[in-house]
């Protein structure tokens, strides 16, 4: 294990990460997700491997986190890929950077009906049950669940929360006839995948409820944790849907003093559920939108120094603005297709943001015309795309409407992947530079 330098330079995380694992990855047959762990998404399927540099020049500062690339059912049908190109990619970046560490590949927002391609080649299931939530399960159901757990009435005693959870019976009747149908389907979909995955422990579950309207209160979370344990969930990461907006490719809008409670209470909510359910002694949060939460972070990483904790953040469509930062720097060809794409988004704006609507705030107004961007330099679109808030020039509606967009370079086929094949140096640098820079060290190593 490699040795930290000073203790002025070995922030607490670095020490914990540190602290001597053994490979749980293969222990009794059980697959287990390691304590820090970082999802990535490559939507064209070229940048494995300038992701994966980015874990590198991290496990070189002595701090292991393992990735994990993922992808969801909506996202390869979008692009027109198959789950098992994610596995290839990754396998290739892997072996030719050698790396040694755990990684894995996460069929990402799957559900009974999407899981089928994911089985051959997924080790890990974000099993998402969003849609289930706040459907009333049986009558009987919420009953058994009250009389299986009278610990959740009353005054909830958690070791990290200064106030004890105050409940009634009726209130804690009222979330799981909310969340009821939603565990229920989670152990559906949990079997059905442990079936073709040789047990409950041959794979790596993920709970999602993130894509919902409301935010799941930590009260809330205990009672789901409760009731996935009731269902054999060996869930290992649960992904809530935190309060404030997490927007695509920017910022979190939001309370940083309510995030920070929530998220200390959930952290907190985990502990006592594992050793009071039985549930996955690793079980952690995952944040899903998690790219470019950058007031987030030092709250998050405060966090996990206190608790020791671990975490998954999720990031997912990010690498294609990097790409697209990289073709417009490449100048030439690779700037002429970043400028048509703007100008092809700009005229489809309406269709391209609709899907999207409750996850991004565009301002039409702030969206230069397409006859200026065809104007500017590969320096001008870069600067306008890279998220670095302090920068005058970095404009988060062109950003966002970009991210949105990346249809549209699927549309242009191999015009765009040759591209990125022609200049797989200055993009792969800026994939890498993102990842690490402004993501991963913030983190895991701190300021
Ligand atoms: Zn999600």
């Amino acid at each position: 294990m490699a040795h930290l330098g000073s203790g002025a330079q070995a922030p607490v995380l670095s020490r914990l990460a540190l602290r001597s694992e053994p490979d749980f990855s293969t222990l009794r047959g059980v697959l287990t997700l390691e304590k820090f762990s970082f999802g990535v998404g490559d939507r064209f399927g070229h940048q494995a491997g300038a992701q994966l540099a980015a874990f590198q020049k991290l496990a070189a500062q002595g701090v292991r986190v393992v990735p994990v690339w993922n992808k969801s059912n909506r996202e390869h049908t979008f692009i027109g890929s198959e789950p098992r190109s994610v596995r290839e990619a990754a396998t290739a970046a892997v072996e030719a950077a050698g790396w040694r560490h755990p990684w894995h590949v996460d069929a990402d927002h799957i559900r009974l009906e999407t899981v089928e391609r994911f089985l051959p080649c997924s080790d890990f299931f974000t099993i998402d049950v969003a849609d289930s939530i706040a459907k009333p399960p049986a009558p009987d159901a919420v009953q058994g669940f009250l009389s299986r757990h009278p610990e959740l009435v009353g005054t909830v005693k958690i070791v990290g929360i200064d106030t004890p959870f105050q409940t009634t019976a009726g209130e804690v009747s009222r979330v799981a006839s909310k969340y009821l149908l939603a565990v229920q389907d989670a152990g559906r979909i949990f079997r059905h995948i442990a079936a073709s995955k040789g047990g409950p422990g041959g794979f790596i579950a993920e709970v999602s409820m993130d894509e919902t309207d409301l935010p799941q209160t930590p009260p809330e979370l205990l009672v789901i944790l409760a009731a996935l344990a009731d269902e054999g969930v060996r869930v290992q990461t649960i992904a809530p849907k935190f309060t404030g907006r997490f927007n695509k490719g920017v910022d979190y809008v939001g309370d940083l003093v309510q995030f920070e409670k929530e998220f200390n209470d959930d952290l907190a909510v985990i502990a006592h559920a594992v050793g009071r359910y039985g549930l996955p002694a690793g079980l952690k949060l995952s944040v899903h939108s998690g790219s470019d939460k950058f007031s987030l972070y030092p709250v998050i990483r405060r966090a996990l120094g206190r608790t020791g904790a671990g975490l998954h953040v999720k990031t997912a469509g990010t690498t294609w603005l990097e790409e697209l930062i990289g073709l417009a720097e490449a100048g030439g060809e690779g700037l002429r297709l970043a400028q048509e794409l703007y100008a092809t988004a700009l005229e489809h704006v309406e269709e391209l943001c609709g899907p999207y609507a409750s996850v991004i705030d565009i301002d039409r107004a702030k969206l230069p015309p397409a006859a200026e961007v065809a104007r500017w330099t590969g320096r001008q679109y870069a600067d306008a795309l890279r998220h670095i808030p302090s920068l005058p020039a970095f404009n988060p509606h062109f950003r966002q409407l970009l991210h949105v967009s990346f249809k549209l370079a699927a549309k242009a086929g191999s015009r765009y992947t040759d591209l990125l094949k022609a200049n797989a140096g200055v993009v792969g640098r800026n994939v890498t530079e993102n990842l690490y820079d402004r993501h991963l060290r913030p983190l895991f190593l701190g300021p």
